[in-house]
């Protein structure tokens, strides 16, 4: 494989450019702002410049006065300017900041994320690389498809390689700058029998001959025109334009923004780039802290500047991150220290042990409104979670107490597409006449029901003014349909009547996981093997997990409809919920950490996937997440979780450990741990013996009331050969209450209940 950074451009060697000397800030007032070290980061206005220092020390402040300094002190206009952000929240921001310094200005600078400055240039350009001005930009649903298309049109083997992994490797592919001429025949091993370079290739004509492209391609286009040597005067017109670049977040850019920002770069050479390695958290997306070594590297004589007076955070809550931190190796290292004159020195970081997940979400809630009636502001608080699952518990508990909340940079929990299918097949075992939710799954996951089919269900529910399912039930006892058609319908349509039968002696949870189980849409999401699809996963879990709380599935589906009424109050007035990975960047006042336990944070697949490297970054994760509080951190773990019907108690996070004693106020309740686990070395031990995280075991009877007790045995013991209405003939591998683990002949391993089964 060529070396990505590869281009050619042997420039001359630069000259070296010095540090601005500092100078009194009456020169121009709006230094007032920043300390001396600060100011010489944005009075270096010539040359490259990379500020490297911790959280909190000022870096997106730095950004944003030396954008704004540029501009008035003269040395540019506005769209002589380009920077960089990681969000487009940050974008508005910045530049809503750039224009109170300096007026409507800001407006004309090219200010956004890599995405948007990507598309913005590609739009100009589009023909040099075959596509119209007005190209499409699919969304990851989209070049899935796509691509399934392709391999399908050239008989690659889905089952054996599925396209989501070559999805994956193509988008890596794109996130390093490599375009389809540059990668190589056996560049991604045997991967699609070892086409993948070639159905690249492929991919990459069907998105022209569509007009369209992915986000990765918005920079990779423009990448290659940039290096096309009959096209040099477009690069050229670009680095003479753009005097000074500045870029936020620069731990976590990957190759392929890397390689931009150098071509535009080359000329003038004014490029500031501000991070912090401590806080790169996106290496799974292609992000390579390396390229902050390489900055040094590519543009000698850069001043390299280091901010380590803390603005943010009391001292009690930096040096518990610091602390946090030290136990990663591989760091560039630096130093942090109280900026804040007026500091009182802080509490410490509260660390609160619970009973489960219930608990923390009370506690959790309980705290927030006590902070509310300290007079902190609602968004002045954050919920930063590991995964997006973990949302749900504390969206009940903030609605039932009626805290206004949103959830950051995503959904709320009922609102996930997942979790609106689940539901969808809910709502149709409850209420047959639902046609909205019956056409929401009636093809989810693929039966393959045709347009022709569903049209036909349509057209007689129109005529005869009944509901879809009615429909649908005359129309297989016909002909109308084609016979599969008819017989997929049948299918579906008498599962249906199964689970309904099903309402009044199951346990509800039960019968939930059985529905989204023998409807196949649980096997959907298993297939996909994707991290997202992981994540929605989980969500289907959660969802299982909620519906404990509640005596039915009508109860419950009634309380998702109220939950699902928005109320309208002002972001001020909200908490914020979200994830660690969104966080970063923000602040608050008072920040919650929950569910720091060994397997949620660190999180397992993680540590799985990438040992000890991921580890660190799950470090550098929960670094983020306390950096982000100015004032207060509520560390917060439970020892027992519900996992689908299963309670699994679960180990505090070896972070909790590590946050240094003198920094942290212990809350934990005698006991929750049986004295035993809830000690570094156990901890140590167990995982050592590649013992994971989660030890199955049964949930102590006095400690949560009256536990379900197991229905009598019915009858079946693993080894009996059995017949299922649906699955056919299998021989009983496991029985748990009257849930049956059956190897099925022909459909494999499920879980069913033994009231559809007969022994054979
Ligand atoms: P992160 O690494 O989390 O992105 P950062 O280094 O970008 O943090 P900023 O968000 O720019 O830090 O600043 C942190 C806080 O400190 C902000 O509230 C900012 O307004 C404040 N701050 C920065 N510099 C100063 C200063 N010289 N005087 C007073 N407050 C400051
Ligand atoms: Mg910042």
């Amino acid at each position: 494989m060529p070396d990505p950074f590869d281009l050619d451009d042997d420039a001359p060697e630069p000259p070296r450019h010095p540090v601005a000397a500092p100078r009194p800030a009456a020169a121009a007032p709006w230094l007032n702002e920043l300390n001396a070290e600060q100011r010489q980061a944005v009075e270096t206005t010539e040359g490259p410049v990379l500020v490297l220092s911790g959280a909190g020390t000022g870096k997106t402040r730095v950004l944003t006065m030396r954008l704004a300094h540029i501009l008035l002190s003269g040395r540019a206009r506005p769209w002589n300017l380009l920077a960089v952000t990681f969000t487009n929240k940050a974008a508005r921001e910045m530049r809503e900041r750039v224009a109170t310094l300096v007026g409507p200005a800001a407006e004309q600078c090219w200010l956004g994320t890599f995405h948007a400055l990507g598309v913005r240039m590609l739009r100009r350009h589009a023909p040099l690389v075959g596509l119209e001005s007005n190209f499409t930009i699919l969304d990851t649903d989209d070049q899935l498809r796509l691509l399934k298309q392709i391999m399908e049109a050239e008989r690659v083997d889905a089952k054996k390689w599925p396209a989501q992994a070559l999805m994956g490797t193509i988008q890596r592919w794109k996130d390093r700058g490599l375009s389809p001429l540059r990668v190589g025949g056996g560049d991604a091993g045997d991967m699609a029998g070892g086409r993948a370079a070639e159905l690249y290739h492929l991919y990459q004509d069907r998105l022209r001959t569509l007009n369209a492209c992915d986000f990765g391609d918005l920079l990779l286009h423009c990448l290659t025109i940039f290096q096309d040597p009959s096209q040099a005067d477009v690069l050229a017109g670009y680095q003479e334009q753009l005097r000074y670049i500045l870029v936020d977040e620069y731990q976590d850019t990957n190759v392929a923004q890397y390689l931009w920002l150098r071509l535009l770069a080359q000329k003038h050479k004014n490029i500031c780039c501000v991070g912090d390695d401590d806080q790169s958290i996106y290496s799974w997306r292609g992000a390579e802290v390396g390229n902050i070594l390489r900055f040094e590297r590519d543009f000698p004589g850069a001043a390299v500047i280091r901010l380590e007076a803390n603005y943010r955070s009391t001292p009690a809550i930096l040096a518990a991150a610091a602390g946090l931190i030290r136990h990663n190796e591989g760091r560039l290292g630096k130093t942090l220290r109280p900026g804040r004159q007026d500091a009182e020195a802080g509490s410490p970081i509260v660390v609160r042990g619970l009973w489960d997940g219930e608990e923390e979400a009370r506690w959790v809630v309980e705290e927030i409104e006590a902070q509310q009636r300290a007079g902190i502001h609602l968004g002045q608080m954050a919920i930063l979670v590991r995964a997006g699952f973990q949302t749900r518990e504390f969206e009940e508990r903030l609605i039932t107490t009626g805290v206004p909340y949103k959830v950051v940079g995503g959904l709320r929990f009922y609102e996930r597409q997942e979790i609106r299918d689940a539901l969808a097949y809910f709502r149709v075992v409850m209420q047959p006449a639902d046609d909205l939710a019956f056409e929401r799954i009636v093809n989810v996951p693929k039966r393959r029901l045709g347009d022709a089919t569903l049209q036909a269900i349509h057209v007689l529910a129109r005529r005869q003014g009944v509901g879809l399912v009615a429909a649908a039930r005359q129309l297989i006892q016909t002909d109308e349909l084609k016979p599969r058609a008819r017989a997929v319908l049948a299918g579906l349509l008498s599962d249906f009547d199964r689970w309904r039968g099903l309402v009044e002696g199951v346990p509800h949870p039960e019968l939930a996981a059985t529905i989204l189980d023998e409807s196949g849409y649980t096997g959907m999401w298993q297939q996909e093997k994707t991290p997202d699809a992981q994540g929605r996963l989980e969500n289907l879990k959660e969802l299982v997990a909620a519906l404990e709380e509640f005596d039915s599935l009508a109860g419950f589906l009634e309380h998702v409809s109220l939950v699902m009424e928005n109320d309208e109050k002002s972001d001020a007035e909200r908490v914020s919920i979200m994830t660690l990975h969104a966080a970063k960047g923000l602040e608050f006042d008072v920040v919650f950490l929950p569910g720091w336990e060994e397997g949620v944070f660190p999180h397992q697949r993680a540590m799985a996937e990438s040992g000890a490297k991921g580890l660190e970054e799950e470090r550098r994760l929960a670094y983020v997440g306390v950096t982000r509080a100015r004032r207060r951190v509520f560390v917060s773990y439970a020892a027992n979780r519900r996992i689908y019907n299963q309670w699994q108690s679960s180990l505090p996070s070896r972070f909790v450990e590590e946050l240094p004693a003198e920094t942290v106020e212990r809350l934990a309740e005698q006991g929750l741990f049986g004295g035993v686990a809830d000690s570094a070395a156990a901890w140590a031990a167990n995982w050592s013996s590649g013992y994971l995280t989660q030890r199955r075991r049964e949930h102590p009877p006095e400690a949560i009331g009256p536990v379900e007790s197991g229905t009598p045995e019915g009858g079946f013991s693993p080894g009996d050969r059995v017949f299922h209405q649906k699955f056919g003939y299998g021989r009983v591998l496991a029985v748990d209450g009257n849930k049956l683990e059956i190897g099925f002949d022909k459909a494999g391993a499920k879980k069913v209940i033994d009231s559809f089964v007969a022994l054979a």
